[in-house]
């Protein structure tokens, strides 16, 4: 690679987004920062700008503009501030951008995050709540534009690693039997099934094996996280659900594998550090150092295998059914989810609830067709509102 590329990093604050900025500190000879957006941590948004001197930040309303332009100006920098959704996907698709980093978490992730995809930029996905919501839209904006779409989330960059360069041919005409996406299982993977009523968002934010934001450490708990990487892995592989088996890998050390008819079965290993996937992403189809330490396979020792439980995690479930019905029903499964997730870090559910509500959700609408974007936003609004209401009379 010659010029130096230009990155939009959205969701900078964030756990992603914090990783992303430590791989291109890494390599200032090949990525100059171009945008940093954050929404709730602006004082350390602060601190990044005056680290990556981006021409852009972007804030999300004209007050912490003001406020953080200020403080921008006053250190000496040239940052101008945007404000917004408008903004975020102003430095999406801006000309002068080559990577968007989509590292927001939800669905405010989607339009600048389809912002990205429809300007032809090299998106490095890892808000999969996105692809998720719009997955038909999604890939033919894709399509459409040219964008390349890079797998951030680990397993999905572990499965593209396995895969031939020419995978969009189709899984059955390069050879491919399944995919095995491998979950951790999370906190609770042996947690007796009657505590779990009683399981705080402190237990459940404590991952074993990662450490991530507050929203996808719920998610890997209940593993609704999971069940979301098989909808995105549809998408992203053009796979049907049950082409993609989900093994239960507590160790964290085999992201993913792909077997093929010939019964080889390839797998991407490392330690469980999203710097990996994110470096792999920026420098494909180079490499460079993430900052990761090597591999010692005689400190992990053993790799071990489960099948998951659905009993335990009737998440899991709700998303196989959600990514069998299509249409709708998966961004009615991300909202309602979204929703539980909250309201249970605000301690107003339980645990078990989270799957509870999610049901409800689902079981009150048909599923719709989506043939463009504001059918999504209404599913989206349509399940919010329906969970708000089972908050409401529970
Ligand atoms: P996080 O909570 O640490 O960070 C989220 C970022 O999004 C922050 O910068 C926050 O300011 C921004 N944000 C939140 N709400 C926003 C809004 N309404 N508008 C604009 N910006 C908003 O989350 P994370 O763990 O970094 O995860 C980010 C995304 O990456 C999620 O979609 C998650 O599923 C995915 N992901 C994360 C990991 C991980 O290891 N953390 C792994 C795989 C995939
Ligand atoms: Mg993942």
């Amino acid at each position: 690679m010659s010029a130096v590329q230009h990155v939009t990093v959205l969701g900078a604050t964030g756990s992603i987004g914090l990783s992303t900025l430590d791989v291109i500190a890494r390599h200032p000879e090949r990525y100059q920062v171009f945008a940093l957006t954050g929404f709730s941590r602006l004082a350390e948004l602060q601190v990044l700008c005056v680290q990556h001197r981006p021409r852009y930040a972007v804030v999300p309303d004209d007050r912490s503009a003001l406020d953080l332009q200020g403080r921008l100006r006053a250190a000496g920098l040239a940052t101008e501030v945007l404000v917004g959704e408008e903004g975020l996907c102003a430095v999406a698709a801006d000309a002068a951008v080559d990577y968007v980093m989509a590292a927001i978490v939800g669905a405010a992730g989607l339009k600048p995050t389809l912002a990205a995809v429809q300007a032809g930029k090299k998106v490095l996905l890892a808000n999969k709540e996105a692809l998720v919501m719009s997955g038909v839209l999604f890939m033919q904006a894709v399509k459409h534009s040219g964008a390349v779409l890079l797998p951030i989330d680990s397993e999905h960059n572990a499965i593209f690693q396995c895969l031939p360069g020419d995978y969009a041919r189709g899984l059955q005409a390069i050879g491919v039997r399944r995919v095995l996406l491998t979950a951790s299982g999370g906190p609770f993977r042996e947690t007796p099934l009657a505590e779990l009523e009683r399981v705080t968002p402190e237990q459940a934010c404590a991952h074993p094996n990662w450490s991530m934001g507050r929203k996808i450490s719920v998610d890997s708990a209940s593993m609704m996280n999971k069940g979301l990487e098989m909808i995105e892995a549809c998408w992203l592989f053009d796979a049907s659900p049950d082409q993609i088996e989900v093994v239960i890998h507590r160790q964290s050390v085999i992201h993913s594998l792909v077997d093929y008819v010939d019964g080889s079965v390839l797998a991407q290993l490392g330690n469980p550090d999203m710097r990996t996937p994110i470096a792999h992403a920026l420098a494909w189809p180079e490499r460079i150092d993430s900052g990761v330490s090597a591999l010692d396979l005689f400190t992990v020792g053993r790799l071990d295998f489960e099948r998951p439980d659905e009993q335990r995690f009737p998440c899991l479930r709700l998303a196989r059914e959600a990514a069998q019905a299509g249409g709708s029903a998966p961004a009615m499964l991300n909202a309602a989810n979204e929703v539980a997730v909250e309201a249970f870090l605000q301690r107003r559910i339980r645990f078990t609830d989270i799957a509870r509500m999610i049901e409800s959700v689902l079981n009150a609408r048909p599923v719709r067709a989506v043939e463009a974007l504001d059918a999504v936003f209404e599913a989206d609004a349509q399940a919010r509102e329906l969970a708000a209401q089972w908050l409401a009379v529970r």
